[in-house]
């Protein structure tokens, strides 16, 4: 294993001038420097490496990984089947991978990353525990310097934003949060070490992907477990299992042929489940209910491929909605609790949960559900969570209230352009050019960003096609002599009304969904992610191919 980047003292040189001693700094200088190092920025770094380009990474953990470096609350796994959420770019390293489980666990996702840290020698150009401050553009060399906060300052021509969509925690205010007198913690930012909740009476809030998988795994360890609820999860069994040398060999034996088909799904992920080409009001009930319990025993996001329009006409996706209720009421005993556990909004809409046990463990006799939708927790107090003016009285608080997603980390450094920050570009919603560049801040580039498909495909998959994407633009620049690249006001205001017609053509805008910012208060409602990854890559590929149409390239 390579050795990271330390955090390095500044290196001073004595500039005598007007006989006083100054201190200046000497500043490292790359092509580009990439902001986060998970599986965004690993492979934005291995490829331009490759090409012959310098780049520096600085990541605030203490080691590759991103979301799989934070998220290790129990039974935290990936919704989409390790076979699939892998890297294609090498053949090598998809063959002598070796996964275990059909949805891999965190630890082996990120035992995967720093395997491929290593493989690719990449941590001698990754500075770890380092946060980027700010970045600011000088127009007049095209390049930009960014603050760390180790004090130092790098110089690239080039700012790649690898931040994560879902990287920036939300900690809600509640009323007394911090007078807790027990531990606490956020899905998000769990603690290495894992933690025991042995004997505890333990509050999760949340009833999210985290909370999902968490929930069945804390109620087999606590003394009690305490549910609060603001709205309902649809969630779908994973029919998790051990894979088999035989389903691993045919997959590996045409590794790349499984790629390029997953690449043509709307998620780029699924290839090997087949989808309905037919509206679900199309065939009869028992023909339709027949099709959702066939993907329900497969197990995963499978379930909303049966039909074409589940995410596009309300009355077909009720019927969805409707067999998942229909599961619920028949696995949950008790008819109050099933009843409070049984969504009413559109299937989908928020992102679908994949579970283990979830519904089941609410017949635990230690477990109880706590509606918060008409009340709000009212107050956390020193011994508990108050609601309704009850006190619910517990030894430890799980936040399982997920993230201020998409924008929130980028937001969170201070980029400057030549003439706006990125805060003003966006101070009324992100605003970009194929999610992928924000006019005003030439020469930065967000790896699925707001406007891209992202987090509503297979994460890998999309970060592949904006990584190359971001390679090969910056070949053609360095081919052609350009120093400076900028989105142009016109495309991307073209691009934001692109996104929301095509998001207004489905159900995605009719829920309180963290894809509209509507999780955090305050936040701009905006559709941000684009549903659609085959035409979306189709017209990355052809503004390429025009000589960056819609860039404005000097
Ligand atoms: P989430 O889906 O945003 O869920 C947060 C939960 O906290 C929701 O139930 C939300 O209720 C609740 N909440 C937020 N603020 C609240 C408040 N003030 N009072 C009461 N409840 C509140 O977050 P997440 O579960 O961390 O998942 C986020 C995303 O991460 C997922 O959708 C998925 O994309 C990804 N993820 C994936 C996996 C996986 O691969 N299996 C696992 C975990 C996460 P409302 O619904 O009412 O807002």
């Amino acid at each position: 294993m390579s050795r990271p980047v330390r955090r390095r003292p500044r290196t001073a040189t004595y500039a005598p001038a007007s006989g006083v001693v100054h201190v200046t700094e000497q500043v490292e200088e790359f092509d580009a420097v990439i902001v986060g190092a998970g599986f965004a920025g690993m492979y934005m770094l291995h490829t331009l490496r490759e090409h012959g380009f310098t780049a520096r990474v600085f990541e605030v953990a203490g080691d590759v990984g991103g979301t799989w470096y934070w998220n290790r609350y129990p039974g935290a796994r990936c919704d989409v089947e390790s076979l699939e959420y892998s890297y294609s770019f090498s053949p090598e390293l998809e063959q002598e991978w070796e996964w275990t489980e059909r949805y891999a666990a965190q630890p082996e996702i990120l035992r995967y990353a720093q395997h491929v840290a290593d493989r690719f020698d990449l941590r001698r150009d990754i500075q770890f525990d380092t946060r980027v401050q700010s970045a600011d553009f000088d127009d007049t060399v095209a390049r930009w310097t960014i603050v760390t906060d180790d004090g130092t300052t790098t110089r690239s021509q080039f700012l790649v934003m690898a931040v994560g969509c879902l990287s920036s925690t939300n900690l809600p205010e509640f009323p007394g949060r911090d007078s807790f007198a027990g531990p606490s913690y956020h899905t998000g930012k769990w603690p290495h070490e894992g933690v025991d909740f042995t004997g505890r009476r333990v509050a999760v809030i949340g009833t999210g992907s985290s909370a999902v998988q968490s929930i069945p795994i804390i109620a087999q360890q606590a003394a009690h477990l305490t549910v609060f609820q603001r709205t309902p999860a649809y969630t779908v069994p994973a029919h998790n299992r051990p894979l088999t040398d035989a389903e691993i060999s045919e997959v590996k034996a045409d590794y790349q042929g499984l790629r390029a088909a997953n690449r043509l799904m709307s998620g780029g992920f699924g290839a090997r489940q087949e989808r309905g080409e037919i509206s679900a009001l199309e065939v009869d009930d028992e023909t339709r209910v027949a099709e959702y319990a066939r993907r329900w025993d497969i197990g995963g996001f499978t379930f909303l491929g049966g039909f074409n329009d589940l995410l596009l006409h309300p009355d077909s996706n009720e019927t969805a909605a409707r067999f998942v209720r229909e599961r619920i009421a028949e696995t949950v005993h008790d008819p109050d609790t099933a009843a409070l556990l049984t969504p009413t909004h559109v299937i989908g809409c928020k992102r679908l949960c994949i579970d283990t046990g979830y519904y089941e463990t609410f017949n635990r006799p230690n477990v109880t559900l706590v509606d918060v939708s008409q009340q709000p927790i009212e107050q956390i107090t020193p011994t508990g969570v108050r609601v309704g003016g009850v006190d619910h009285e517990v030894d430890a608080i799980v936040f399982a209230t997920g993230f201020d997603a998409m924008t929130g980390s980028l937001l969170k450094i201070n980029a400057r352009g030549p003439h706006t920050t990125l805060q003003d570009a966006w101070e009324a919603g992100p605003r970009t050019y194929l999610g992928l560049a924000v006019h005003g801040l030439p020469n930065m580039f967000t790896i699925s960003g707001p406007g891209s498909p992202s987090v509503l495909t297979n994460m890998i998959t999309s970060i592949e096609q904006h990584v190359e994407w971001i390679r090969d633009c910056m070949i053609a620049m360095r081919d052609r002599g350009h120093q400076r690249i900028e989105a142009t006001e016109a495309a991307q205001e073209g691009w934001v009304a692109y996104v929301n017609m095509v998001a207004d053509m489905t159900l995605f805008p009719t829920c309180n969904s963290w894809y509209l910012g509507a999780n955090v208060p305050g936040k701009s409602r905006v559709f941000m992610p684009l549903p659609g990854f085959p035409p979306y890559a189709e017209q990355c590929a052809a503004v390429a191919a025009n000589g960056y149409e819609g860039f404005q390239l000097s």
